[in-house]
């Protein structure tokens, strides 16, 4: 039997996340769909299966940091070793401009968009550097490089996303192990709803190619940067944002 790689996928039971992990499936990894939602992970890693792909789910909230060891944990005792972490769990958080919100619904934005993935990637790096390889890709959004009002506790969260994407590449750029951020603009999913009808379409506005972006272009992106043909790339933001920026 062939080594083939892991990968695990946080918030992976729908939208962008899900997208990912079946198209690194279909690349040929095993693949671990770690959702707060472990029914509806169970359903997904199930129809990667019968699709010929190899999938597991597993029930994981990337702010609980006992959870996501025991979440790599998970990965490395069934399949012996991750290769790929996809930090894309994330929460748009309450729409409201700043006199209006609450200390904890910045907080808990900033536990989810930004703790999850400080602890995610902590977890990931303990099993990867031993091993002298591995690939972890943060989904940020276009909204850590340019704000978008009203949203400023995700704003703020993306844009430490980006911070420690920067940081964490040259860190371990002589390890073997890459990390790299992907930044969208909107793209159709779940989470607009989560978002003011108004800010969904000041977002939309500002997007010089005029649409919103799919789950799979994310997808398509996330599967370069995972794979071996990604190879002197470290630290980097990689817009996916119809055009939106261009720095
Ligand atoms: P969705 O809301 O469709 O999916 C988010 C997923 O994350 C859900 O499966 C959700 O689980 C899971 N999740 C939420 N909180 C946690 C947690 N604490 N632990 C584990 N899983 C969790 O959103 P998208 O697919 O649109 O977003 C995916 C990522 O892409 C996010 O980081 C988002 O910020 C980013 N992004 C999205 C853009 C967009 O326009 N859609 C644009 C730019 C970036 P459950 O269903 O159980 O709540």
């Amino acid at each position: 039997m062939t080594d083939r790689k892991t990968a695990i996928v946080t918030g992976g039971a729908r939208g962008i996340g899900l997208a990912i992990a079946r198209r690194l499936a279909r690349d040929g990894l095993r693949v671990a769909i770690a959702d707060l939602d472990l029914e509806k992970a169970e359903r997904e890693a199930a129809a990667i299966r019968s699709e010929g792909g190899e999938a597991m789910a597993i029930r994981a909230d990337v702010t609980d940091p006992a959870g996501v060891e025991a979440m790599v944990r998970a990965v490395v005792d069934r399949w012996g070793h991750l290769d790929v972490l996809v930090n894309n769990a994330g929460i748009a958080g309450r729409t409201a401009p700043i006199q209006d919100l609450d200390v904890e619904d910045w907080q808990r934005v900033i536990d989810v968009d930004l703790t999850g993935v400080f602890l995610c990637c902590r977890a990931a790096v303990r099993a990867m550097l031993p091993r002298g390889s591995g690939r972890i890709i943060n989904i940020a959004s276009i909204a850590g490089k340019e704000g978008n009002p009203t949203l400023v506790p995700y704003s703020a969260a993306k844009a430490g996303v980006i911070g420690l994407t920067k940081a964490l590449g040259k860190e371990l750029a002589q390890s073997g192990i890459l990390v790299n951020a992907v930044a969208p603009a909107v793209i159709e999913t779940e989470i607009l709803q989560q978002i003011a009808p108004e800010t969904v379409q000041y977002m939309l506005s500002k997007i010089p190619m005029g649409r919103a972006g799919k789950p799979e272009e994310v997808a398509e992106l996330v599967s370069w940067l995972a794979s071996p043909a990604c190879s002197f790339s470290t630290g980097a933001v990689f817009d996916l944002s119809g055009g939106r920026a261009t720095y």
